[in-house]
């Protein structure tokens, strides 16, 4: 059944919580004490399918269960195929390793000059600042280290990052990731921030966050207070389906954005909850309503038990290819493989380059249409090398 967009709906109400005071709902630290960690929890909110029950039962030596209130509300519970449901309630699959997956699949772990900074590119770091998340997505990259499922005991040596970063200005960029930044208290990382920023050469200042969407209630004006004092500090905020869209993420991003926090959003490609034209159509819509920029598609990673989660590449450029011209340009994010390995994030891209001749290029625009635009004076003309499209689809 095609999924169609429900324009109007953004409300999701407290549910099978609508008789809590409000303002406990609302109190971010509720829920988090309030989260649903245990298989028995959750049966007592929900019937499990035998798929999830086995899933639960082994997810602990894997990548721990947990999920917020806030967030379980959003889960259809009569549907097994909830596309929510299958982001946060384990599978039996998540057990079995397939050909070619890996516990850190993006070499992470090599390009690490010190614990918890990844120096990959020349003029950018990622600095995972904890290991902690308001909740655990089953498909999560850094499963080896989040939450500690699996005894790597990871502990970020801040001092040590800051350290690096310091002396090292080549550094403009830094990305605070983890887990995720924003489960810090205000205090730490309000620190965290004035560090950096007392920094020189640290010119951009990011931070890679599913808080708005597991737990927009974190998202306070006190903290909103804190990003703009150290501002501009830019938010990738993670969305993959367009019910999660909710008004409480809705007014989360409103805080943000008029704290001078420019957002964006990345989505993981994933079989079953949004490898569909429709779905990732609705959702661009339903984040450029919300100040949120699409910015990057994933195409899923091969970490170890994910082969259940993987969708096909031409899915993805077929998403692309049918979001490009037929919508806003601004909604449109770049599909990326992130290389096995540690290569970086290689985008991939629907071939607009029909062919080159000896004075033109011609271009099939979105329609499908063909144009020609004449080559600049001396520029090398048919099948020069550099012509080749990335993705060959004919
Ligand atoms: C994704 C990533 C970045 C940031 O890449 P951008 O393309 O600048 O968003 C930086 N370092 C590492 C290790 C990454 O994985």
């Amino acid at each position: 059944m095609p999924y169609t967009e429900d324009r109007a709906v953004w409300a999701e109400g407290q549910g099978l919580w609508q008789h809590l005071p409000a303002d406990t709902w609302r109190d971010w630290t509720w829920q988090l004490k309030n989260r649903i960690t245990t298989t028995k929890q959750l049966e007592q909110l929900m019937e499990l399918t035998p798929d999830e029950r086995a899933g639960c039962e082994h997810a602990n030596q894997k990548l721990a269960l947990a999920i917020t209130p806030y967030f379980f509300n959003l889960i259809d519970r009569r549907d097994p195929d909830c596309p929510i449901r299958k982001q946060v309630i384990p599978r039996a699959a998540e057990q079995v390793v397939s050909d070619g997956e890996m516990l850190d699949s993006l070499g992470e772990d090599e390009h690490s000059p010190v614990s918890g900074l990844v120096h990959r590119y020349p003029d950018r770091v990622l600095f995972l600042v904890t290991d902690r998340c308001a909740a655990y997505c089953r498909y999560c990259t850094r499963s080896r280290l989040v939450s500690n499922a699996q005894d790597y005991n990871f502990h970020p040596e801040y001092e040590e990052g800051l350290r690096y970063i310091a002396a090292h200005p080549e550094i403009r960029d830094v990305l605070l990731s983890g887990g995720d930044p924003l489960l810090l208290s205000d205090a730490k990382l309000e620190h965290l921030l004035a560090r950096l920023r007392a920094i020189p050469h640290v010119e951009f200042i990011r931070i890679g966050s599913r808080i708005p969407v597991f737990l927009p209630q974190r998202i306070t004006p006190e903290l909103c207070a804190i990003l703009r004092r150290h501002g501009p500090v830019w938010m990738s905020i993670h969305v993959n389906h367009p019910r999660e869209c909710t008004a409480d993420l809705r007014a989360a991003c409103e805080r943000l954005a008029f704290a001078g926090v420019p957002l964006g959003n990345q989505s993981v490609l994933l079989r079953g909850i949004n490898d569909d034209v429709d779905v990732m159509k609705a959702l661009v819509h339903r984040l450029l309503r919300m100040r949120v920029r699409p910015y990057y598609l994933y195409q899923m990673d091969l970490i170890t038990g994910g082969a259940h989660f993987k969708a096909s590449v031409r899915k993805g450029i077929e998403i692309i290819q049918a979001l490009r011209g037929h919508t806003t340009g601004y909604a449109v994010p770049q599909f990326v493989i992130d290389a096995p390995g540690g290569g970086g994030k290689v985008p991939l891209n629907p071939d607009y380059v029909e062919s080159v001749d000896d004075d033109a290029i011609v271009l099939r625009n979105y329609e499908g249409r063909l144009y020609r635009y004449p080559l600049a004076a001396g520029e090398p003309a048919a099948a020069a090398p550099g012509w080749e499209p990335a993705f060959v689809d004919r």
